[in-house]
């Protein structure tokens, strides 16, 4: 009977892995279609400064599906980081976000804006991708410090060196650096102070129980006097209530991004909201 059990199991294990597979093919194969059928989307999230005015936003990518249906980037990215799709895909944003802010020069309401991007461990890697920032920026003439790019701490995870030599590279470029999901990965605080980086993010793990839980409200303060004395920015990621923005501002940090603000909007209604709440270099608003 054991024994029966345990074939079943193991046919059923064997099932698994092999659906497992073809849909990973599946969705590798349709990828690849997304990216010459022009599937991909930039969505963005404003960031603000503690007046709810904008500072700039966060793009985060989104893949509409030809029957209108959308998938999440939590699902297709680790797989297009795994295949190398990720190369195309960081490249497509990257071109459309600095297309994106060589627009907003000429709008008023949005000239002042940073435009952050998320870039992958293995798309900084990669031996042209200086070139293809530099080339990006030259191509919309954008002025230095409007380009803001995220990292995460898997960065760090091996050869430094580079990591460091590549991110002095791109800050000669006029590139800023913010680490996110910061306080999740193993980032020393040695690798830390040599980074030349410009914001540290929260991660948002940290904000959810903010209101309830007093050891995050240690680390939030703790990140943050961090940050102030490396001489970094630093901004909260998934603020959703009033207690939790009013939680961080007390622990000193006064950036915020979430969905108290604005949830990731299509291009048009980020607009309007920067509209509506103003923007923190503008000084009429
Ligand atoms: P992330 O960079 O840490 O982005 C923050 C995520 O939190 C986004 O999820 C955002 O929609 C979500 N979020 C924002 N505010 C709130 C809030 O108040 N509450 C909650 N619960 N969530 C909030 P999203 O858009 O699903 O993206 C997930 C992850 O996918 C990103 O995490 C990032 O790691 C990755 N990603 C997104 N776009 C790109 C991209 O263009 N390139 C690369 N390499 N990765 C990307
Ligand atoms: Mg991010
Ligand atoms: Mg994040
Ligand atoms: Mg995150």
């Amino acid at each position: 009977q054991a024994k029966k059990a345990g074939r079943n199991a193991m046919r059923f294990f064997d099932q698994q892995m092999q659906d497992n597979i073809t849909a990973r093919a599946q969705l590798e194969e349709q990828m690849c279609l997304a990216l010459e059928q022009d599937q991909f989307r930039l969505y963005y999230q404003v960031q603000v400064d503690r007046q709810g005015r904008a500072l700039g936003a966060e793009a985060l990518i989104r893949w509409e599906q030809a029957d209108g249906g959308f998938v999440s980037p939590a699902q297709f990215i680790p797989l297009a980081e795994e295949t190398g799709l990720i190369l195309p895909i960081g490249d497509w944003v990257l071109e459309q976000a600095c297309a994106q802010l060589h627009a907003w020069r000429r709008d008023p309401a949005m000239c002042e804006l940073v435009l952050a991007i998320n870039v992958s461990a293995r798309q900084f890697r990669q031996h042209q991708f200086v070139e293809h920032v530099r080339h990006a920026l030259q191509r919309y003439h954008l002025p230095p410090g409007v380009l803001k790019l995220e990292l995460t701490e898997s960065i760090l995870v091996d050869n430094i060196e580079e990591t460091i030599a590549t991110m002095k590279e791109l800050k000669a470029l006029g590139i800023k650096f913010s680490l996110d999901d910061f306080g999740t990965g193993y980032s020393s605080l040695q690798y830390l102070k040599r980074l030349p980086l410009d914001q540290l993010k929260i991660d948002q793990s940290f904000v959810r129980d903010l209101a309830t839980d007093g050891s995050d409200q240690a680390i939030v303060s703790t990140i943050t006097g961090m940050a102030t004395s490396l001489n970094l920015d630093v901004i909260a990621e998934g603020v959703e209530t009033q207690v939790q923005r009013q939680r961080l501002e007390a622990a000193g940090c006064l950036h915020y991004q979430g969905y108290l603000f604005g949830r990731p909007l299509p291009l048009a209604e980020f607009e309007q909201l920067v509209r509506r709440c103003g923007s923190a270099a503008d000084p009429s608003t």
